[in-house]
């Protein structure tokens, strides 16, 4: 985990994202003018080969506007975001175009995210036809190995999707993804759709395809019990910033941010020492049309005092991570 006041390029960071910012414009209705929806507010992390960030937050914190940026759907509206040393948060179309086989992602609801009328060869084939000058022959080898490296068998590719599982779409999604042997894959709630005893399954695919492929992953999801046995390292976001960002097992050992305590202490657990204090917050994440001044969370923090209303607080370092609370050397204490 890189120390974001601090960020030089270092050789062994696949992607790094330095105050990246996504804001939209949006109308207010018939004579009212434009206003700026406030999706993503100067994010900034690093990633490396064979590592796991895993983002987690309340729904509308920011974090698929974070994955459209990471695979390059839409540009940044400011900020750096470095992959393999190229920026291409505003990068133009032909740079876009080149480095876009590196990202690859893997969405939440495998009933949507193939292709009813192909068949699995088709959908598999599709990127290497476009991305590699690979014989027919070449690709065909291809497909068969990864079809088998994600635990289908050799036939399943002449069937269509609607003929498989949920668990079983999700494995041809990950082929799709894992086919380009990308640097980095996005997996925005990849399990949040699957049966429980499904979610293991996938969750030890994505572990035995990084292992083999080295890629880097970043990992998007609200649920903290997925992430824990996913993550190396941990960005929590709320409202479009991230408040906390470190280390998985510094930060599930001892959350500081009052907004990372809450989340993890609403997660369940089945052994007795693990489970924590219930931290209740009330209200609703606010929008971001209309974000409210100072600490975004100041209105459901427990702990806010008036300097929260007026200064956003900044992330920084404390007990081996980065926390942005005014007054986070108190409640760490
Ligand atoms: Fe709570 Fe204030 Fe810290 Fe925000 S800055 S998390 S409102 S104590």
């Amino acid at each position: 985990m890189a120390n974001l006041d601090n960020l030089p390029p270092n050789q062994s960071d696949l992607l790094v994202a330095q105050d990246l910012t996504r804001h939209y414009q949006v109308s207010r209705g018939f004579m009212k003018g434009q206003a700026t929806v406030k999706a993503l507010n100067g994010v900034s992390f690093t990633l490396q080969p064979r590592k796991t960030l895993a983002v987690v937050g309340e729904s509308g914190c920011g974090k698929s506007t974070l994955a459209r940026q990471l695979t390059m759907i839409e540009p940044a509206t400011s900020g750096v975001l470095s992959i393999e040393g190229v920026n291409v948060a505003q990068a133009n179309h032909a740079t876009v175009k080149a480095m876009r086989a590196k990202v690859q992602m893997v969405f939440q609801n495998p009933y949507a995210s193939l292709n009813p009328r192909k068949t699995i060869a088709a959908t598999l084939d599709e990127p290497l036809y476009i991305n590699t000058s690979l014989s027919s022959a070449e690709r065909k080898e291809k497909i068969d190995a990864i079809v088998q490296k994600v635990g289908l068998r050799p036939e399943h590719v002449r069937r269509y999707p609607h003929m498989f599982s949920g668990g079983q779409r999700q494995r041809i999604a990950i082929a799709r993804a894992m086919i380009l042997n990308p640097r980095i894959v996005v997996a925005d709630e990849p399990v949040s759709a699957l049966d429980v005893s499904i979610q293991a399954q996938i969750l030890n695919l994505f572990m035995d395809l990084q292992e083999e492929f080295g890629a880097g992953y970043v990992f998007i999801s609200h649920n903290l019990s997925v992430v824990e046995h996913v993550a190396d390292d941990l960005m929590v976001m709320y409202l479009g910033a991230a408040v906390e960002y470190g280390s998985k097992n510094t930060i599930y050992a001892r959350p500081l941010h009052p907004y990372t305590q809450a989340l993890m202490s609403a997660t369940p657990a089945i052994r007795e020492e693990d489970r924590r204090l219930k931290i209740k917050i009330t209200g609703e994440l606010p929008s971001p049309l209309n974000p409210p001044s100072g600490c975004a969370f100041h209105k459901r923090c427990p702990y806010a005092v008036e300097r929260c209303q007026q200064e956003v607080p900044l992330l920084r370092p404390i007990d081996d991570r980065l926390v942005a609370c005014h007054r986070i050397e108190e409640i760490a204490a």
